[in-house]
This record gives C-alpha cells, structure tokens and sequence, in this order.
C-alpha cells in the first residue's frame, strides 16, 4: 500500500475513459491519496477518475497537468481496487470498463447536500382540524424520525400548506438534514425462526464460515422450499452481531418484494436495495452509505457486486444456477464467479444457494473446492410433488392444441376442489412462428437473421432478439397473397386461447413479462394470483423464480422437449434445472401434496428421466461425466468471440486473418474453432460471426488470448467481443 502523494507529486488516475491505461497526473493542493475520487482534466473536458497509485512517469514533468479537486467520498479501497484489476484481467474487459461498473452511482462526486425534514415538537396547536390532526398522526406513525413535506403530505392526505401551517402554529419542527441518510439498522435477534434438522447444522456450519473470517465458499443446495433462504439468514444474522456488510444477490431483483418482506419480519427492517428499478437519489443514497457503512445488508441484482462496501463480511448468491447472473452486454462477466472472486479478495465467505446448482458449482463442490450443504426434505408437511410424464406421442392432438387429455382432466379436477394450475410454457407472446400457406415464407425481422414472433396481445410482430416490430401484413410479404397467413406453434397468448375454449369458466392468468407495463404490476398480479385470483396460471419462465402460491397443487409443463433442442452445451442442464424447479412451485403449501406432469414427445429421453427419476446427483454424474471426456466446461476451458460489422465481407476475412494468426494460442495448446456465423447471424443489422477457443484447465487462456487478438488489426467499424465462459452461444 503506497501512503499519500504531496502537492505536485506525480499520480497515475484511471478514469472510465476507454484509453486503456493509467493517465499520469500532479497531485493538486493538499495531496491526494491512493483510491480518491477525483476530477481530471481530459483533453477540453473534465472527467472523474480514481489514483490508481504513483504516476508511471516517461511523460514530459513539464506538461503534466494537475488533479483538480479531490472528491468528497470515501476513497476506493484497495481491496476493490484489486477486484476490479483481477476481474477485468479474468474477462478480457479494459479496466475503466470495470471501473465504470464500480461508480454506477449519479452525483457522486456531489457535495453532501442537505433536505426539510419535519418532526413533531410535541406542543399541541391552538386550532386542531380534521387535516391537521391526520398530519399529526402521520408524523407520530413516523416514531419521531424526520420526514420530508412530500412523504409527509403523501401520508396525511393533505396539502403542503396544512403542514406550513402547523409550522406556524408551533406544532411541528422544521429542519435541515443530510440527504443521504443511513439504512434503517436491522437487528439480528429480531425474530428467528426454529430451524429443524438439516438446517440446523447448516445454519451452524454458515454462521462459522461468518465468524471463521476468512474466504470460503460453500454450494447450500435444497429443493425449494427447503428453508435455503432461512438457513443463510442466520449467516446474515452472524454477519450483522460482527457488524459487518452482507451482500444477498437475487435474479430478477425487482420482483422479490416477499424476500424484502422476509427480511423485515426477520431482522425488524428491510434491506437496502440496489437493481435498476431504484430511483437515481436511493442510488446514489446506498453507494455513499455502504461505503460510509450506513447500510448493513443489501439485496441486489448482479451489479451490486461493484459496491464499495467498507466491510464486506458474507455475499450470498440465492439461484446461483440463474441464467440472469451473465452479463450478457458490454463487460461480459459471471456475477456468481465474480462473486467468489470478491469473496477471495474480502476474505468473507461467499455461500451458493440452489435447488439446481450450475455443473460448475456441483463440479466445484465435488472435487471440494467448495464446500456443500444440503437440506433434504422441504420444510413442514409439504412434499416434493410427484411427477409424471405424459407421453404425447399416443395423444395425436390437432395441430392448434397443445393440452393433452390427461393434463385437461387433471386440471379440471383442481377448479372443483378450488386449487390452482400452472400450466408452465417458456415461450412469449401468440405464435413463435408466422407462415405463408400460400408460397410457405416465414416472417423474419428485417434487421436480424431472427423470425419475429407474433404477439396477439399487442397487435404486433416482435423480434425476440432485437425487439424491432411491426404490424401483421395482411399480405404475404414474399407472394403478396392475401387472408392465407397463419401462426405455427403456442406461445403463452395462443395456450390461453385453447385454455380459454377448454375451460370457459374458469378464472385465467397469463405471467410473461412482455405483457406488463412495470415490475410492480406483475408484483401486484403475482400478489393476487397467490391469494386465489385465478384457477388456472398460464406462465412462462417468470413463474419459476420464488414466487409463492398456496393454492397451487399441479404444474403442467406443456412442452418439456423444448429447451432440448438446439446445440447449446447446457440444453441439458437448463432444461433440468427449469423443469424441476417449475414442478417445485406445486404443492408449497403444507397439507397439500402437488403433482407435475410433464408433457413430451421423447419420454425416454435421459434428461426427461432424469426430471422424473429424482436421483439428481446421477444425472449431474452423468452430465460432467460428458464433459469431462470431452474436455468441455468446467473440465476444459472455453473463450468466444463474436466480431459484428455491418460489412458481411468484412467479419469473415477478419476471422479469418484471426483463424489463421492462432500462434499464441498454439503455444499454450489452445484450439481455434471457426470463423462459422454466429447462431443468429445478424443482430440489429450487424453481421455476426464467432470463433470458439478451447484450452485445457490449467493453461493461461487470457494472456494468450489478449495476444492473440493483439495482432490483428481491426478497423473502426468492426466490433470484437471477447466471453470468457460463455453461457449461450448466440
Ligand atoms: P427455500 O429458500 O429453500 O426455497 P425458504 O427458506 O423460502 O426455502 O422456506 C420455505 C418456506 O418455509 C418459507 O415460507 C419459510 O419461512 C418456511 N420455513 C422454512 N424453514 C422454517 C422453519 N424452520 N420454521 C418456520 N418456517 C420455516
Ligand atoms: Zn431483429
């Protein structure tokens, strides 16, 4: 650790400029210090920008310019300092890339600035009105805490000037605070739950993971409803008696208002949140209190893994499975491994919470890396559900229906007994396909290689890859014949169509994210759905993640063959992992013993056996059996490399140049597969082509590959993305 830098002395500033590298600069007046926040001056503009440690020198001392103010935030520490280098090493991504993820904060380099604030000053006013007596109540609601005019005039029913008036009248006090106020403090022993058997060792082996101090990880697998959340709140719990951060990654962050619920009824408050719904002041709120200490819990999306925190003692990873966890835009990174790589750098304990690990974690845990917990059954009465295939093959359905037989009637059987149905198909809007029956032509986006899928909810054709729409031709846009097109295959809208003509009386809900306008209407859908607000639930993957439904007792996967095909490396696992925990859904309530048929066309098939049979550590053998032999993630190493131009010529002779230039990659006994076009070979325009770098294990694949890229040449209008570990091969 360097000390601090005298006035004029020479600093290196990484700003969040794409330059690649640390600017020397003088320090200004006053000195600076290893991780401020400071402004620089770039060219003719001013630009924020973290000292990264002594200046580099080589640069003309005379023409150096100086720092111009040192901000008012709490330095970068240095251990995020060193998870930025080591995670912008590890992706391939430029370091002011990674810093920018690190300062998502608006005014951040703002002054503390102050807010009114209100209190009762406890002197009754001389003329007590209807309104005046509501405000008064509102504030005693509060227990004493200041709150603003708005907040306070909102909660009243009343005007400002009724709250002026009692200012007037003596009755409430009006004064300035800090507009970034600390977090609600949460207290450990609020209101603890008895955990019962497997959770009580596991609760004890995380709570000393906590108090142990160091890094560790440890895979915390049990079915859902098995009490994982509850489990890794008493670690939480530990980590706030330390009195130290805990950091609880969600997916989907903006729906889990029963996790923040959760936390309140546990810990007597509810945690600070951080994902893109929060509004730019509670933003920049958190980021200055977590770094000041100000916020002891946060719950989060993926990002809030670059938050400063001061004293970061536990991060937990719920879903760590959650294919929402890839960044799959810009910095291309893995929140769940950068997670693990924080908690290496903390030295906290990093805890993987899953009903349906990744391969990655299972391996990981297996050849003890990780260490694992699991928690056997559910928690109380409630039971797994039993599951059943429906082989569709003997159904012969026509080609508009997609309900079989045997689904229909079990369904039926739940509207009389007055238990809900999920009928479970991940595939948004009307019809995945909009054919010709004249000349045969398929509807395509005229901007990606993609075909737009039909959403009868909003009279519209949506490009799922770009979003590009556009209305339904009535003519046939390749034969110009009229009245002849028509949809091929369900999607969600097109299934509550036949459920609809199949059951005409029963209450009906659609859950696909596209048909709703906010988060917070599908919150208050979800929320109405789950106290019995429909009999059947028509959802897509959405319905997967955590919500709670009492009433439901069957979930009817409509086409599990799907995520079967294709040739992603993780079909499989995907498709285990999404069925399995869709079935979870049923039967949470305690009494009421769920039942999941699954429908498909290849029932012997072995991830559908697998599905049904149970015994999940055989097939999670058998699928890194699969891979190890063939040298695939996490056995082997993978990198990809999409180049995106909207020259089609261009792309491939310089993935070519590229194919060809694989020197360094040979050194390290790397292989160079392609240039092929990418599975969509063209995205808003841009022509796509990917290559595919394999390696073993141990071989330093990131070095070679900045190499090798290194050589070439790219001109302006080409693109090069770099995925170390990609997920999906789009
Ligand atoms: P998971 O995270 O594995 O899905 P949860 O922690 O959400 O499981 O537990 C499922 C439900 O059971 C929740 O409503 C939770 O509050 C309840 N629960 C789990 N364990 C206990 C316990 N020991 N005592 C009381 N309620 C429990
Ligand atoms: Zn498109």
């Amino acid at each position: 650790m360097t000390g601090r830098f005298a006035e004029g002395e020479r600093v290196g500033v990484l700003t969040t400029e794409p330059l690649g590298r640390v600017l020397d600069y003088r320090a200004p007046e006053g000195g600076c210090g290893p991780g401020d926040y400071v402004v620089v001056p770039l060219g003719p503009r001013h630009v924020m920008g973290v000292v990264w440690g002594p200046g580099e020198g080589g640069f003309d001392a005379a023409k150096l310019r100086g720092v111009e103010r040192v901000l008012d935030a709490a330095p970068m520490r240095e251990e995020m300092r060193l998870f930025l280098a080591r995670a912008a090493d590890y992706t391939l991504t430029p370091l002011p890339a990674m810093l920018r993820l690190a300062t998502r904060a608006p005014g951040l380099g703002d002054p503390p600035t102050v807010r009114r604030v209100y209190r009762a000053s406890g002197h009754e006013p001389a003329r007590l009105t209807g309104p005046r007596q509501r405000v008064l109540d509102a504030l005693e609601a509060y227990g004493g805490a200041p709150v603003t005019l708005a907040e306070l005039s909102a909660e009243a029913g009343v005007t400002g000037s009724v709250v002026k008036g009692l200012v007037k009248a003596g009755a409430i006090l009006e004064e300035e605070a800090p507009r970034d106020l600390p977090y609600p403090p949460l207290d450990p022993g609020a209101a603890a739950v008895r955990l019962e058997g497997d959770q009580v060792a596991a609760a004890e082996a995380l709570v000393a993971a906590v108090a142990a101090d160091s890094y560790s990880t440890t895979l915390l697998k049990g079915v859902t409803g098995s009490g994982k959340t509850e489990v890794y709140l008493e670690a939480v719990a530990e980590c706030l008696r330390r009195g130290r951060q805990a950091l609880v990654l969600l997916p989907e962050i903006a729906l889990t208002s029963e996790f923040l619920a959760r936390v309140e009824a546990r810990f007597g408050a509810r945690p600070a949140e951080w994902h893109s719904g929060v509004t730019a002041t509670e933003r920049r709120r958190l980021w200055r209190m977590v770094s000041e200490g100000g916020a002891q819990f946060v719950a989060g999306a993926r990002s809030a893994l670059f938050l400063p925190f001061r004293d970061l003692g536990l991060i937990v990873v719920d879903e760590e499975h959650d294919t929402s966890y890839k960044q799959e835009e810009g910095a291309l990174y893995n929140a769940r491994d950068m997670a693990v790589l924080r908690a290496s750098i903390c030295g906290c304990p990093a805890v993987l919470a899953s009903a349906t690990p990744s391969l990655e974690s299972w391996v990981n845990a297996a050849q003890g890396r990780y260490g694992r917990l699991d928690l056997g059954a559910r928690f109380g009465a409630a039971e797994l559900p039993e599951m059943h295939a429906l082989d569709m093959r003997p159904e012969k359905l026509p080609a508009n229906r997609w309900i079989s037989e045997p689904l229909a009637r079990s369904v039926e059987a739940r509207i009389a007994r007055g238990e809900q149905s999920l009928l479970f198909l991940n595939r948004r809007g009307y019809a995945p396909v909009t054919i010709c029956r004249a000349c045969g032509h398929q509807i395509g986006c005229d901007h990606c290689d993609a075909r737009m899928v039909e959403h009868r909810f909003q009279k519209r054709l949506v490009c799922h890859q770009c979003g590009a729409t556009k209305p339904m031709p009535e003519a046939c846009p390749s034969c110009g014949v009229e009245g002849r097109m028509a949809p091929v295959g369900p999607g969600v809208e097109r299934l509550a169509e036949e459920v609809g003509t199949r059951f005409p009386q029963a209450r009906v809900a659609v859950l696909s994210s596209d048909l709703f306008g906010s988060a917070r209407a599908l919150k208050e859908q979800i929320a109405a759905i789950a106290e019995g607000g429909a009999e059947i639930i028509i959802g897509t993957q959405i319905v997967a993640k955590g919500h709670n439904f009492p009433l439901l007792t069957l979930v009817g996967v409509i086409d599990a063959d799907l995520g079967l095909q294709g040739s992603d490396l993780r079909a499989a696992e995907r498709t285990f992992q999404l069925v399995r925990q869709v079935a979870g859904r049923a039967g949470r309530a305690a009494g009421k013993r769920g039942v999941a048929l699954v429908q498909t066309y290849q029932p012997e098939h072995p991830v559908i056996r697998a599905i049904l049979g149970g015994d999940e550590e055989a097939f999670w053998r058998a699928e890194a059996e699969e891979r190890r032999v063939a040298g695939m993630p996490p056995y082997g190493r993978l990198a990809g490399i999409i180049l995106s131009s909207p020259d089609v010529g261009q792309v491939f002779e310089i993935g070519a140049e590229l194919a060809r230039a694989d020197a360094p990659l040979r050194r390290i006994g790397a292989q160079v597969f392609g240039p092929a076009p990418a599975p969509i070979a063209r995205v808003r325009g841009r022509h796509r082509v990917r290559l595919l770098v394999k390696a073993q294990k141990g071989a330093p694949l990131q070095a070679a590959l900045a190499e090798w890229i290194g050589q070439v040449k790219l001109p302006a209008n080409l693109r090069l993305a770099v995925d170390i570990d990609p997920q999906s091969f789009l």
